[in-house]
C-alpha cells in the first residue's frame, strides 16, 4: 500500500501530480486545501470560521486539519496522497499517530522544488484562470513565508525518518511525473 506525501509550496504541481498518481494506483487523494474550499462554498459554520485565515494566506489551526483528514480515512482505501497536508510538524506527528492506529504509515513524502519566481508567476496565472480568491500576489507572497515558516520543517520531519525524496518541479508535467514515479518506486 502506497502512502504519499505530495510535499513543495504552493503553486508547486501537488495538485497536478496528485492527479497523475491518482490515476496510476488508484490511491485516495486526501488535499485539506480542497476540503477547506468546499467548507467555504458551503457556508457551513467551519467554512465561515475559515474563511478569513484562508483570505490571508494563512495556516488554519491543525486540529481543524487533523480531523478532516482523521474523517476522511476509509479501510477500503488502497492508499492515500496527502495533498497540502501535513502543514506543521504538530500535523505530521498527528498523522502518524493516526495511521499508526490504523496499522499504516507513510510510504515516503515527495518534496516538489520549485523556485520562488517561478510559483509567483504560476499562481498569479492560476488566479487569473480560475478566480481562486488567494491567488493574488499579495496573498501568495504570505503564504510563501508561511511556508517557509511552519511548513518546511516538516521536511526535516521525514528525513529524519529516511522518507524524503526531492524531485525538481520545473518542466514538462510529464517529465516531472516520471521524475516523481522514479522516486516513489525506490521506495514502493
Ligand atoms: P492549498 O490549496 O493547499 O494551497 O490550501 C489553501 C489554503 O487552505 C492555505 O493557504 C491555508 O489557509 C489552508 N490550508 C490548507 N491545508 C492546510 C493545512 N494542512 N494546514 C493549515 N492550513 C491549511
Amino acid at each position: 500500500m502506497l502512502n504519499i506525501v505530495l510535499f513543495g509550496p504552493p503553486g508547486a504541481g501537488k495538485g497536478t501530480q496528485s492527479k497523475i498518481l491518482i490515476e496510476k494506483h488508484g490511491l485516495t487523494h486526501l488535499s485539506t486545501g480542497d476540503m477547506l474550499r468546499a467548507e467555504k462554498a458551503s457556508g457551513s459554520e467551519l467554512g465561515e470560521r475559515v474563511k478569513q485565515i484562508m483570505a490571508e494566506g494563512k495556516l488554519v489551526s491543525d486540529s481543524i486539519v487533523i480531523e478532516m483528514i482523521a474523517n476522511r480515512l476509509d479501510a477500503q482505501s488502497q492508499g492515500y496522497i496527502f495533498d497540502g497536508f501535513p502543514r506543521t510538524v504538530a500535523q505530521a506527528e498527528a498523522l502518524d499517530r493516526l495511521l499508526q492506529s490504523h496499522d499504516l504509515g507513510i510510504t515516503a513524502m515527495v518534496q516538489l522544488e520549485v523556485a520562488d519566481e517561478e510559483l509567483v508567476s504560476r499562481l498569479v496565472q492560476r488566479g487569473k484562470d480560475s478566480g481562486r480568491a488567494d491567488d493574488n500576489e499579495e496573498t501568495i507572497r504570505k503564504r510563501l513565508a508561511e511556508y517557509k515558516d511552519k511548513t518546511l520543517p516538516v521536511a526535516g520531519y521525514y528525513k529524519a525518518q529516511d522518507k524524503w525524496i526531492s524531485v525538481d518541479g520545473i518542466g514538462d508535467i510529464t517529465a516531472i511525473s516520471e521524475r516523481v514515479a522514479a522516486a516513489i518506486e525506490q521506495y514502493a
